[in-house]
């Protein structure tokens, strides 16, 4: 729970940004953004975009959470899962 984390506001401020403006194609991998809602925070997050956040950027852009997870690092074992979790499922692509 630190305080200086990416998260809170800043991030609730980005989501009610993007949220009316979805789909967008992810800044990641370029499919579109589409909220998910079965998936926690709807499948997507405001990843900082063209400038990362430890490169001192503020701009936001959508991206999928997995995308965005990913490109962070950490949780990988959140991916890793829901990444086996897709290959079992196969439906719908
Ligand atoms: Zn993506």
């Amino acid at each position: 729970m630190a305080s200086k984390k990416w998260g809170g506001r800043e991030s609730i401020n980005a989501r009610a940004y993007w949220k009316p403006l979805l789909p967008r194609p992810c800044c990641r991998c370029g499919r579109p953004v589409v909220p998910r809602p079965w998936l926690h925070a709807d499948g997507w997050h405001p990843d900082h975009w063209p400038v990362s956040r430890e490169d001192g950027g503020t701009q936001t852009w959508p991206a999928h959470a997995e995308c965005n997870l990913s490109a962070g690092g950490r949780r990988g074992a959140e991916i890793t899962n829901s990444a086996r979790k897709r290959r079992q499922g196969m439906s719908g692509v």
